[in-house]
C-alpha cells in the first residue's frame, strides 16, 4: 500500500458541496479515507458530491451544517463519529467573500466572513481536537489564502479572516503535537471556482498578471495539496502555510 493512500482514515471536509471543497472532499475518498460531506446551503449539490465518491466504490455521508454557529460545528464532529467510528482528517474550507472598500464596508460584511472563515476554523478544530487528541492522531488542513499573506484591497474583512487562520494553525500545531496531531494551512491563490464571480473581470484579469505561472488554478491542484498533507508522507510537517497559487506569493 502506498503511504499516500488514506484507507482507515475518516474526513470531514467542511463547504464541501462545492469549488474547492468538493475537489478535496472526492481527492479523499479516492485516496479510500470515509468522508463526511458538509454543506450550508447547496443540498442538491453536497448529494451529488457523495453519489459521485460512492459511484466511484468509496464511503461518502452528507451533513447540514452552518460551521460558523460552534453546536452545529460540534453537531458536524459528532456526526462523523457517529457514523465512521473515529475522525482522523479535518479540512476547514467553508468560506465566503462580502468584498468592497472599507468606507463602504457594514459591520454586517466584517461579522459574516470573519465567522464563515475564521470562527468556523475554531469551532471545528476544537470540537475535533478532542476526538483526535484520545487517538493520539490528527490531520487538521485550514484553506487560508493568497490574501491572508499578501492582502488585496477590497478584502480587509477576508485579508484580516485568512490572515487569522494563519495565525490560529500555527498555535494550535504548538498546541496538539506531542499528540501526533499536525495542522497546516493551505494558501490558495485564483483558483477557478463560484467564489470568483463576485469580481469584476477586469480587476480578475489584471490580478491574474501578478501570478508567474499565468493561470488561474483548478480546485483538482487544491485538493492534491490538501491529501498529501492529510497523508503519512506529510507526518513531519506542521505549523506550515502551503502556497498553491502560481507563485503568487513566494513568502
Ligand atoms: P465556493 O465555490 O464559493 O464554495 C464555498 C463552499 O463553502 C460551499 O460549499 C458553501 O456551501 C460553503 N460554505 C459557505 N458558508 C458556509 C457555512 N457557514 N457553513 C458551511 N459551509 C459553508 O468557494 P471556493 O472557491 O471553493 O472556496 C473554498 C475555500 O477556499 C474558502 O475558504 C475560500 O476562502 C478559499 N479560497 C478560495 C480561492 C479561490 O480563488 N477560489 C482562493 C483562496 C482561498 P453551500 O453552497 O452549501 O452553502
Amino acid at each position: 500500500m502506498s503511504e499516500s493512500m488514506l484507507e482507515n482514515r475518516v474526513a470531514v471536509v467542511t463547504g464541501a458541496s462545492r469549488g474547492i471543497g468538493r475537489a478535496i472532499a472526492i481527492e479523499l475518498a479516492q485516496r479510500g479515507a470515509a468522508v463526511v460531506v458538509n454543506y450550508h446551503n447547496s443540498a442538491q449539490a453536497a448529494d451529488e458530491v457523495a453519489a459521485q465518491i460512492k459511484t466511484a466504490g468509496g464511503q461518502a455521508a452528507v451533513f447540514q451544517a452552518d460551521v460558523s454557529d460552534l453546536k452545529q460545528a460540534q453537531g458536524l464532529i459528532k456526526f462523523a463519529v457517529d457514523t465512521f467510528g473515529k475522525l482522523d482528517i479535518l479540512v476547514n474550507n467553508a468560506g465566503i467573500t462580502r468584498d468592497t472598500l472599507i468606507m463602504m464596508m457594514s459591520e454586517e460584511d466584517w461579522d459574516a466572513v470573519l465567522a464563515t472563515n475564521l470562527k468556523s476554523t475554531f469551532n471545528c478544530s476544537k470540537a475535533a481536537v478532542r476526538h483526535m487528541m484520545r487517538k493520539r492522531y490528527g490531520r487538521i488542513i485550514n484553506i487560508a489564502s493568497v490574501a491572508g499573506q499578501i492582502g488585496n484591497p477590497g478584502q480587509t474583512n477576508y485579508s484580516a479572516s485568512k490572515a487569522g487562520q494563519i495565525g490560529f494553525t500555527k498555535a494550535l500545531a504548538r498546541e496538539v503535537a506531542t499528540r501526533n496531531i499536525t495542522v497546516n494551512a493551505i494558501a490558495p491563490g485564483f483558483v477557478d471556482t463560484e467564489i470568483l464571480d463576485a469580481m469584476a473581470p477586469e480587476i480578475l484579469e489584471a490580478a491574474l498578471k501578478l501570478v508567474p505561472l499565468g493561470r488561474m488554478g483548478q480546485p483538482e491542484e487544491i485538493a492534491h495539496a490538501a491529501a498529501f498533507l492529510a497523508s503519512d508522507q506529510a507526518a513531519y510537517i506542521t505549523g506550515q502555510v502551503l502556497g498553491v497559487d502560481g507563485g503568487m506569493a513566494m513568502m
